[in-house]
């Protein structure tokens, strides 16, 4: 017994040393002789210290989870993404405590949750927080984790919270002789730990990562670092990195610290969690119904993952441009199944390496579509890809336009299928009920081609089409018919030009009085503007340019459509204003402006008189600016008359 008592000793001490200080003292093979010894002890006894390591393999299988009650509720986290939404979280803690508040800054690892119970000192189970007030016991699959204690020295009711994780580098050696290799650590660990076989838990030789004390029946701690110190003191593993911080500069100098330095990291990370450190500060800010007031989870914005890349396929878009999409291995990253990934032209798949068979590194940030970044590992397999000849739609030959592949035939069934189906989204004339199907219906049993088509269609060919009765026709007709007074902004991003979307078709729309004024613009116009670049400037002036494009929007006018312009003269600036403009202005004609005075409920004047109650002076204004001066008529430059058009 005194024998068995020792080699527990020795053997616990050995694990504390290499899993939780990362600092082996013996060779695998004095300690595996320590441990063959204390085995055969225990087989001839017939008896088992409750801290003794052979209890760590874990056991048979489990039919099912077992529920497990928390003592005290585990929150999740409310998540910051930018530095923005990181200062209102330090601004409602100021609402409710406007004293100087004291944070902690640690690392946010990416595994699973576990919550570890002791009771007189020993381990008695461990769950997963669950929903955080009932969790799955997970007793057999954690135990067979090394890195945390089976014995503390402490006496009373203890709840301790970690992460569970899979060290990167042991699932690279997994990896290496797995028969289904495993696709990321957060996926590994989640996967082994609610495992019901605790072997293949065992065989991915988690870690736990602790950082906090959930309950404690006596003794109190005061705050986070108070925490920390308690749990290494107790033999629980802690990561090094904490920072404490006198204000939120502070905390946002040690997140960006993290965002540095977790590539070096041997675990995933995903971001740093900030905490309040004062316990009776946390008291005080409380919690709302999911989150606590006094954490926040900052996660950084773009997630990274390799995976295979199986195939490119090239997209015709409504513009007739073609885009290269490639189809991914599955792989799990920020939360989501990821398949495919956007490349944007043939010079980016040159540029990144990028070949049928290579694994590739893909990024998905806050936006949608995830990108490829480049390629980690081409293999001799590897296939090169080449840019198509043709059109992968209608099989005409491509224009080359800068940097991309053009189809440049309007009648292209892939670029009439998605342009339509454009024009008629949400954002656009907002044809209820359409959808991409409606329009590839309408192009191949119709001929529908052009938005104007739509606004042709009759009963009669409707109800040719498959699916299409008597009163699904007569709704899309109301639909359609619905449809022909569209907002000036909607209307832009209808069209479908190249590079303008939602937000540039709402600057233009407030920019430009009507669509004959942005027909007219020039490109220095445009890129006057704030947020239209070159690029920008040059498809829309280019798209007003074309003439089928200009015909196709007098059809439209010529059917019914009908533009409702932003600013209406009831509600305009120039409302009871007698305006005279002199000069020459230098991005707008007489003409023009005139017709924007009277949009905006103006009435423009050809000279000044007492009447007059508006002057608007360009260069070189003569003879009218004096005696407006001579009036005591208020004066405004072109400038200004600018900023008063764009209200
Ligand atoms: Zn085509």
């Amino acid at each position: 017994m005194e024998r068995m008592r020792r080699l527990v000793d020795t053997l616990n001490r050995y694990a504390y040393e290499y899993y939780v200080l990362d600092a082996p003292t013996v060779s695998d093979k004095e300690y595996d002789a320590l441990y063959d010894e204390l085995v055969r002890l225990e087989k001839q006894t017939g008896e088992r210290l409750a801290d003794s390591p052979t209890r760590r393999v874990g056991g048979e299988p489990v039919a099912a989870f077992g529920k497990h009650e928390h003592i005290r509720r585990l929150y999740s986290l409310d998540k910051a993404l930018t530095k923005e939404e990181l200062e209102a979280f330090g601004e409602r803690i100021g609402k409710i405590d406007p004293r100087p508040v004291e944070y902690t800054v640690e690392y946010k690892f990416d595994g699973l949750t576990v919550c570890l119970t002791y009771e007189g000192g020993k381990f008695k189970g461990a769950a997963t927080r669950g929903n955080g007030v009932v969790g799955e016991d997970v007793t057999a699959q954690v135990l067979t984790v090394k890195s945390f204690p089976l014995t503390v020295d402490y006496s009373g009711v203890l709840e301790v919270q970690g992460e569970a994780i899979m060290r990167l580098s042991a699932l690279k050696k997994y990896n290496e002789t797995a028969a289904e290799p495993l696709k990321n650590a957060r996926n590994a660990v989640a996967g082994a730990i609610r495992n019901l076989d605790p072997k293949v838990t065992a065989a991915r030789r988690l870690d736990i990562m602790f950082y906090n004390v959930n309950y404690m029946s006596s003794g109190t701690l005061k705050s986070q670092t108070d925490c920390v110190e308690f749990l290494k003191a107790h033999g629980f593993k802690v990561h090094p990195f904490l920072r404490v911080c006198k204000n939120l500069e502070e905390v946002y100098a040690a997140i960006e610290e993290v965002d540095r330095t977790r590539g070096d990291l041997d675990i995933l990370t995903d971001g740093a969690v900030v905490k309040v450190n004062d316990f009776s500060v946390r008291e005080e800010l409380g919690a709302t119904d999911k989150f606590p007031r006094w954490a926040i989870a900052y996660k950084f914005e773009a997630e990274e993952v390799t995976t295979l890349l199986k195939d490119v396929v090239w997209q015709v878009g409504r513009t007739g441009k073609l885009t290269p999409l490639a189809l991914l291995d599955p792989v799990e990253l920020a939360g989501a199944t990821v398949k495919k990934a956007t490349l944007n032209n043939y010079g980016d798949i040159v540029r990144k390496g990028v070949k049928k068979g290579a694994r590739v590194l893909v990024r998905r940030s806050n936006e949608v579509i995830p990108e490829i970044l480049g390629t980690t590992e081409t293999g001799e397999g590897c296939e090169e890809i080449l840019p198509p000849e043709t059109c992968p739609s209608c099989g005409r030959p491509l224009s080359e336009i800068g940097a991309n592949l053009f189809c440049t035939n309007r009648d292209c069934r892939d670029r009439v299928i998605y342009s339509v189906t454009n024009f008629c989204s949400k954002d656009g004339a907002n044809i209820e009920g359409f959808s991409e199907m409606t329009a590839a219906q309408l192009y191949d049993e119709l001929g529908v081609k052009k938005f104007s088509d739509l606004y042709a269609l009759e009963k009669e060919s409707l109800l040719k089409l498959e699916g299409f009765k008597s009163k699904k026709a007569d709704n899309l007709l109301k639909n359609i018919a619905g449809a022909k007074k569209i907002r000036f902004r909607n209307f832009l991003y209808a069209l479908g030009i190249e590079n303008v979307g939602k937000k540039t078709a709402g600057d233009l729309a407030k920019r430009f009085i009507d669509i004959e004024a942005l027909q007219n613009a020039k490109v220095e116009d445009l890129t006057a503007m704030d947020d239209v670049g070159e690029t920008v400037a040059e498809s829309i002036a280019g798209y007003f340019r074309d003439g089928e494009n200009r015909a196709e929007i007098d059809r439209l006018f010529s059917l019914g459509v009908e533009i409702e312009y932003e600013k209406t003269a009831e509600e305009g600036v120039f409302v009871g204003q007698k305006v005279v403009l002199t000069g020459s202005l230098s991005q707008f004609t007489r003409g023009e402006a005139e017709e924007i005075v009277r949009r905006l409920g103006g009435e423009p004047q050809s000279g000044v008189t007492k009447t007059t109650t508006l002057v608007v002076a360009g260069e070189k204004a003569g003879s009218k600016l004096d005696k407006a001066k001579a009036l005591g008529i208020k004066i405004i430059g072109e400038e200004e008359f600018k900023s008063l058009i764009n209200g």
